[in-house]
C-alpha cells in the first residue's frame, strides 16, 4: 500500500516501466464484460492524466482480485494503481453514492453494511455453545475474527455459527470480540479510503494490544490478507509519521490454514466425521489463492471428509474465475453487462457434475449462493462454506 499525492502516480507506482503489453487486461476476467481496461488505466497514469479520472466509472468495476499484478512481466502493481486512482476520487469526493454510504458506515458503525454496532453479535443468539468473549476479560489463545459480512449478513452468519461449533468440538482455545469487534479495513482500503484505513489500523492494533491478542484466525481471506500484508506496511508508515501504535507481532491464519495444521497434528481426521454425500467442487477465492498462494489447505480439508467426492474446476488455483465480490464491488454497481462471473461459475460447476460448491470466503459464498438460485440450481446444488460442511459432518 502506498500513499500517493494526486498527480504522483509515476513515482509511487513506477508506471513508466509499463510497456503497455496488455497482459494485465488479458488476464482480467472483469474486462470481458465491462469497460474496465487496466492497460488503458496504466496509460492514463503514465500520461499523468489523473485529473480526468471521474470520467472513468469503470474504476469501480475492479474486484481487486490481483491477477493483473501477478501476470505483469514488469513486476508492476496495476491492481494498486487502481486503488491509488480510487484514493484520488475519494479525496475529490467524486465517488458512487453507494460507495460513499459504505465508507461513511465504516466510520460511524464500524461496518460497511449500514448496520448498528450494537447488533454485531446478534448471530450468537441461535448458538447452543458458550463462546469466550475476549472483550469481556475472558482469556483465550486465539481470537476468531468474524468480520463484518459474517457478522451481519443472515446467510453468512451461518458460517460464523459453524465455525464456533467446529472449533469448540475440536477443543481449540478461542474467543471472539463480540460487539467490540472492529472492521478490519480491507474493503475501505480497496475502495481507496486510505485515511480511514490508517485510522482502523491504529485503533485495531491498540485494541488487540489492550486485550492481549497476538494470534488470530480469520473466517475471511480479505481480513487475512489485510492483517498479514497491509497492516505491517501501514503500521511502519504511521510510526515514521510519529503516530504512537503498539509494537505487536500478529500471527494470523486463515481458518483453512489453521485446520490444515490440526490435520497435520492428528487432531482432525476423517474418523471424527460422519459420511458426507456429495460431489464437491472447490472454488479458490482470489484473496487466498491469487493474492497469497494458499491453494492446498482447503483441498486437504475437503479430501479427508468421508464420502465427499472432490472434483476440480478447469479454471482453478491462480486461474480461478473471480466471483466479483471483492474490492468494494459489493457496494458499487459497476458498468458491466452480460453474464456475471458467478453465474458462469455455477454453470461450470453444474456441467462438471458437482452438487456442492465449497467456498472459504464470505464474499464468494454470497455471490455464488445468489448465482446458484438465479441460475435455477436451488434444488440440485448447495453452496457451502467449508466450515459449514465440517459442522454438518463432525460427530
Ligand atoms: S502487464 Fe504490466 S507492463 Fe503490461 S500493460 Fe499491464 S501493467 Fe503494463
Ligand atoms: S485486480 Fe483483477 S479485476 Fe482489478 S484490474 Fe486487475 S485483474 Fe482486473
Amino acid at each position: 500500500m502506498m500513499e500517493v499525492e494526486e498527480g504522483n502516480f509515476d513515482e509511487a507506482y513506477d508506471v513508466y516501466a509499463c510497456m503497455q503489453c496488455g497482459k494485465c487486461t488479458g488476464s482480467c476476467a472483469v474486462s470481458l464484460r465491462s469497460d474496465l481496461n487496466i492497460r488503458e488505466l496504466m496509460r492514463i497514469a503514465i500520461l499523468n492524466k489523473n485529473e480526468d479520472l471521474e470520467k472513468h466509472e469503470e474504476i469501480w468495476d475492479c474486484t481487486s482480485c490481483g491477477i493483473c499484478t501477478v501476470r505483469c512481466p514488469r513486476d508492476l502493481k496495476p491492481a494498486e494503481v487502481i486503488i491509488g486512482m480510487r484514493s484520488s476520487l475519494v479525496e475529490g469526493g467524486t465517488i458512487p453514492v453507494t460507495v460513499r454510504d459504505a465508507l461513511e458506515s465504516v466510520g460511524t458503525n464500524n461496518n460497511p453494511w449500514g448496520r448498528p454496532k450494537s447488533k454485531r453479535a446478534e448471530w450468537l443468539e441461535d448458538l447452543d455453545v458458550k463462546v469466550k468473549n475476549i472483550s469481556e476479560g475472558e482469556e483465550a489463545e486465539y481470537l476468531l475474527y468474524i468480520g463484518c459480512t459474517a457478522s451481519y449478513d443472515p446467510r453468512i452468519q451461518s458460517v460464523s455459527r459453524a465455525a464456533i461449533n467446529v472449533l469448540t468440538k475440536l477443543g481449540v482455545d478461542f474467543g471472539i470480540l463480540g460487539e467490540e469487534e472492529p472492521c478490519c479495513g480491507s474493503e475501505p482500503r480497496m475502495m481507496g479510503e486510505t485515511g480511514l484505513f490508517e485510522m482502523l489500523v491504529e485503533d485495531n492494533l491498540t485494541l488487540f494490544d489492550e486485550f492481549g491478542i497476538s494470534k488470530i484466525i480469520t473466517l475471511s481471506p480479505h481480513a487475512y490478507n489485510t492483517f498479514v500484508n497491509d497492516y505491517p506496511e501501514c503500521a511502519k508508515r504511521l510510526k515514521e509519521d510519529d503516530v504512537e501504535i503498539p509494537d505487536i507481532e500478529l500471527e494470523v491464519k486463515h481458518y483453512t490454514q489453521f485446520l490444515e495444521e490440526l490435520i497435520d497434528d492428528g487432531r482432525l481426521d476423517g474418523e471424527m466425521m460422519n459420511e458426507f454425500s456429495g460431489t464437491v467442487i472447490y472454488h479458490d477465492p482470489c484473496y487466498l489463492g491469487k493474492r497469497n498462494n494458499i491453494f492446498e489447505p482447503p483441498r486437504k480439508i475437503l479430501n479427508i471428509i468421508p464420502g465427499a467426492r472432490c472434483i476440480e474446476f478447469d479454471r482453478r488455483e491462480d486461474r480461478s474465475l473471480c466471483c466479483e465480490g471483492g474490492g468494494g464491488r459489493m457496494w458499487a454497481e459497476g458498468t458491466g453487462t452480460g453474464e456475471r462471473n458467478a453465474i458462469i461459475r455455477v454453470n461450470d460447476a453444474n456441467q462438471d457434475g458437482a452438487n456442492v460448491i465449497a467456498v472459504a470466503c464470505p464474499f464468494c459464498l454470497s455471490t455464488l449462493e445468489d448465482a446458484h438460485v438465479t441460475a435455477g440450481y436451488e434444488e440440485t446444488m448447495r453452496v457451502m462454506d467449508i466450515f459449514e460442511i465440517l459442522d454438518e459432518v463432525l460427530k
